[in-house]
């Protein structure tokens, strides 16, 4: 057996335990099919002992006073920063990361949990002038109790970590389920919590299949809300069992998100913002710039530079620092970018560079031209180094394009013309659009979600603990005698 290769077991109660049916899976690198660990496989008993942990350990976590729990995330953000050889391999081994957005993931981890710090002091509560001048209202926000945090593969820990991160700082407690696909790192990150000083309990992991410990999850009455994050279809079924009992839920779902380009830009420059934004993580990000939409005067010339732009990617080793990204995370999402090209291609895109694996599970940057707008590669998410260009008329067409789609989570608009670019900003239908840059952009504090099938809800600062949190009228009876 590979010297690397771990076996870890759930977190829970602060401590890390086998999963009891003893049942583990194997975790595998896209990168050249190793194993790199072995997961516990929890199963609904398993979700049980969790649930049991979190809602014991709830009136713990919020006798702590605010200045205990703040320090708990600092000290988990000083921890963090210095423990960067504990996790940035699990992101490119079990992950397919490149060092680059490893680092990134870390860094921007660290950010959260200083930002969620802040939090901890900020949940104000307010008061009114109440209709009757016998009555004094005092509104106080509360923490819910339990929370599941249900996360996706692209990026094991900083999104993971934004999850967990404002529930907690709210006075929630988590239980955490990350896909199968990247379950190790979890329990890193549980081991560094506990050292920060969490209290037992107040965070847990339980990693196994979606279909079993995610659905108990989502269908135990002890668990107060649910944060998701990952495709729209799993959200759809979150969605309908969490409904079911009216728990409440947050979906940060998939995207297809549109770049608009003007006349006016430079079409090298806007092609170097756009390489970045279309292929950082191989394409496997929510916010990836999969539908350029250009105005004609600039599209060809855009495709060309485009071309030319990925044409010098270096695509090898993960932990070289040149390497613009690595492999997609399995089998399943290579055949997925597959039919998205060739189905495409069959019914009339233009295929203007890729379009081939060049080993394995890595894919060639690949740009497709003009695909009709009925494509699964310009309609759904490729999650894959596939970006699309699409050209228009005119800036009306342009904005009537991007809306055409039942997601709305990120756009970005390439042009100096701040005038159009605002009133295209105002007229398109996602939850962010950023003038002068690609569709992939993140904030610890933005409301990060979108319109349609995008999400439900905003996630990031004080989104997510106005979320997490229930707002409590307190009325106090200034005269009545008892
Ligand atoms: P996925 O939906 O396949 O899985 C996400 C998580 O859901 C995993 O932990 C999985 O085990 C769990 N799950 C699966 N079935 C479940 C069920 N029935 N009940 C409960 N849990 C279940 O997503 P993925 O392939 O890991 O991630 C890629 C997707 O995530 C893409 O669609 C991407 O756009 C989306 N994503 C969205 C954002 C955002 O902020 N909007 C960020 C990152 C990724």
């Amino acid at each position: 057996m590979n010297a690397r290769v771990r076996h870890n077991g759930l977190f829970i109660d602060g401590k890390e335990i086998e999963a009891l049916s003893q049942s583990t899976f194997a975790v595998h690198s896209p990168a050249d099919g190793q194993i790199v660990g072995y997961a516990a496989l929890a199963d609904h008993r398993d979700v049980e002992r969790a649930v049991i942990a979190a809602t014991n350990a709830f009136p713990r976590w919020n006798a702590l006073t605010p200045a205990e729990r703040e320090h708990c995330f600092l000290r988990a953000a000083d921890l963090l920063e210095q423990a960067s050889e504990r996790f940035l391999p699990w992101i490119i081994d079990e992950g397919g990361s490149t060092i680059t957005k490893a680092t990134f993931e870390w860094k921007y981890s660290i950010n959260l949990f200083r930002t969620a710090a802040g939090e901890v002091r900020r949940l104000y509560g307010d008061t009114f002038p109440a209709d009757r001048n016998d009555r004094l209202s005092l509104v106080i926000r509360e923490p819910m109790g339990v929370i599941a945090a249900i996360s996706p593969f692209n990026a094991p820990l900083a999104l993971l970590v934004k999850m967990i991160a404002f529930p907690l700082a709210a006075g929630n407690t988590v239980i955490a389920k990350p896909s199968e696909e990247t379950p190790m790192i979890a329990l890193e990150l549980a081991n560094l919590l506990q050292q920060a000083g969490f209290p037992d309990g107040v965070f847990n992991v339980v990693t196994g299949l979606g279909s079993e410990a995610g659905e108990a999850l989502v269908s135990d009455p002890r668990v107060h809300g649910i944060t998701f994050t990952g495709s729209t279809a799993v959200g759809r079924k979150i969605a309908a069992t969490a409904g079911e009992r009216l728990a409440r839920v947050h979906l940060e779902l998939g995207g297809k998100n549109p770049v608009i380009v003007l006349r006016d830009a430079d079409p090298k420059e806007a092609a170097r913002i756009i390489a970045t934004g279309a292929f950082a993580h191989a394409g496997q990000i929510c916010m990836s710039s999969s539908r350029i939409i250009a105005e004609k005067e600039i599209a060809r010339e855009l495709a060309t530079c485009l071309a030319q732009e990925v044409e010098h990617f270096h695509l090898g080793d993960l932990r070289d620092e040149r390497t613009v990204y690595g492999p997609v995370i399995n089998e399943r999402s290579s055949k997925t970018i597959q039919s998205h090209i060739s189905t495409a291609v069959a019914a009339g895109a233009e295929l203007v560079t890729g379009g081939e694996i060049l080993h394995g599970l890595l894919w060639k940057p690949t740009v497709l031209f003009n695909p009709p707008k009925d494509s699964l590669a310009w309609s759904e998410e490729t999650f894959g180094p596939v970006t699309c260009i699409h050209e228009v008329d005119d800036l009306e067409e342009a904005i009537q394009l991007a809306n055409d789609s039942e997601y709305g989570l990120s756009a970005g608009i390439l042009s100096n013309d701040l005038r159009r670019s605002i009133s295209a900003a105002r007229r398109i239908r996602c939850g962010s659009v950023h003038i002068g840059a690609h569709s992939f952009q993140s904030d610890a504090l933005a409301p990060i979600g979108g319109y349609g099938v995008s999400s439900i809800g905003r996630s990031g600062g004080k989104y997510s603990v106005e979320h997490f949190t229930e707002l409590k009228w307190i009325t106090l009876n200034l005269e009545q005698q008892l």
